[in-house]
């Protein structure tokens, strides 16, 4: 049993003072505010729970960077997608534990204590099937055990090339499975994470360009219940190539044709009309919104305003990992609505409300939801994931309530966490990793390597 003592922290109920925390068996099992200090408390002065980056793609951590040199043509995401393919297409399954490992204790240095890994690096370099085909699901699952991490694993169904079947092509190999081969490799993936007591899992159909009707229908029940993740209408090419197969846009297409209810969490969403951003609210499904991932690609600006007022959840995701941080997401998010609407604290809610706290709210509820976490923040029976700041932070100083969270998230960034704690164990102190170093060397190991 650890107990903890901040001078201050958000609990459901919003801010306290002088809050005990009581860690036992990874999980909080009381908080009680208004306790003086006891001895052996380990004492902090700011504490907020640790939230989940709902959409990750970890090998993409390895080409961080590498996709900022003009081409020839117009730089869309279809031309980081080339690139994209060429490192996953190199990647061993030592490889990507490496860049993996790296990437969970990255989260964890910013606050990410769950991922939700929509997870597609399936087969080997050759595209033919590992001799255990949930392999790379295996190291994955270790990447998490070793940072501490929980773990959402996602597996992606990937069958076709574009709507309506078309062929996969070869760049894609790694990623293809039949609906049957799919059903085993979710058996494999349940294997892999059997032994990760905070680990849960889910479907992820990759999209409409990757699944038919069809298959949709057929793999939904894999889920078992837990989540169901697709990427939809990222790009405007998406929209016109879906409107060409079913003269339906792709959100509007999986409201009217999938079980779309609060089990599923559509990735982006990033293209709707206002038709489908007041349906898409009204399912309880999540729009996980990868606001970082979204400026790096072009892909365009959600319309978050518009959805929120319509009552709908969100969380928010590292998708491509180019850049972790939960200020980031949540500033880039923030910050792409004042662009669209040129206003100034477009998400707050209200006036009188603090944006930041906002963001903060949401991200948790709709991460949870997203990820099937029925019980998150500081409270009993949640997983012990607890991020402290650094009041001394020069843009903390001074401040209380909601003031620290709009410090963090639009001052000081990632800079500003000091602890975290996931499911009980401080993993992170003085804003580093315990592996920090070991899996920076790895990681360095593999990707100068894999760009040699
Ligand atoms: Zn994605």
């Amino acid at each position: 049993m650890t107990r903890l003592h901040f001078a201050s922290a958000l609990l459901p109920s919003g801010w306290a003072n002088d809050v005990q925390v009581v860690v036992a068996a990874g999980a909080i099992a009381a908080v009680r505010p208004g306790a003086a200090p006891a001895a052996g408390d380990e004492r902090h002065a700011i504490a907020l729970p640790g939230l989940a980056s709902l959409h990750s793609h970890a090998f993409q951590r390895g080409m961080a960077g590498l996709a900022e040199l003009r081409g020839d043509s117009t730089d869309t995401f279809w031309t980081w997608r080339e690139t994209m393919y060429r490192f996953a297409l190199a990647m061993t399954p030592d490889d990507v534990a490496a860049v993996a490992t790296l990437l969970y204790v990255e989260m964890l240095e910013h606050g990410f204590t769950r991922v939700g890994e929509f997870h597609y690096l399936h087969h080997d370099r050759d595209g033919s099937p590992y001799a255990e085909l949930g392999e790379m699901a295996t190291r994955i699952a270790e990447a998490a055990e070793a940072s501490g991490i929980a773990l959402t694993l996602l597996p992606s169904f990937y069958a076709h090339g574009s709507f309506g079947g078309a062929a996969p092509h070869h760049g894609q190999r790694r990623f293809i499975c039949s609906v049957d081969q799919f059903a085993e490799l979710m058996t494999a993936s349940r294997n892999a994470i059997a032994n990760l007591p905070s680990a849960n899992i889910g479907i992820a159909p990759h999209s409409l360009r990757a699944v038919t009707p069809d298959e949709l229908r057929a793999i939904i029940p894999l889920a078992d219940g837990g989540p169901v993740h697709i990427h939809a209408a990222e790009q405007v090419k998406e929209v016109e190539d879906c409107l060409a197969w079913s003269s339906q846009r792709p959100v509007q297409w999986l409201l009217e044709h999938a079980p779309v209810d609060h089990r599923w969490c559509l990735i982006h969403a990033t293209h709707t009309t206002d038709e489908e951003v007041a349906a898409f609210a009204k399912t309880g499904a999540v729009a996980g919104l990868c606001p970082i991932t979204e400026a790096s690609l072009g892909d365009g600006i959600f319309p978050a305003r518009e959805f929120l007022d319509a009552g709908g959840l969100f969380g928010v995701g590292t998708d491509s990992n180019v850049l972790v941080g939960i200020a980031d997401e949540l500033r880039q998010l923030e910050y792409g609505q004042r662009l669209r609407h040129r206003q100034r604290n477009v998400l707050s809610g209200g006036a009188g409300r603090s944006t930041g706290r906002t963001l903060f709210d949401d991200a948790l509820a709709g991460g949870a939801r997203a990820l099937a976490q029925t019980a998150v923040g500081l409270a009993p029976g949640a997983r012990a994931d607890i991020v402290t700041l650094d009041a001394a932070h020069p843009s903390l100083a001074g401040r209380t309530g909601d003031a620290v969270i709009d410090g963090w998230i639009f001052a000081a960034g990632g800079a500003a966490i000091d602890c975290v704690w996931a499911g009980g164990q401080k993993v992170v102190e003085g804003g580093r990793h315990k592996l920090r170093q070991v899996a920076r060397e790895r990681f360095n190991a593999a990707v100068r390597r894999l760009v040699a």
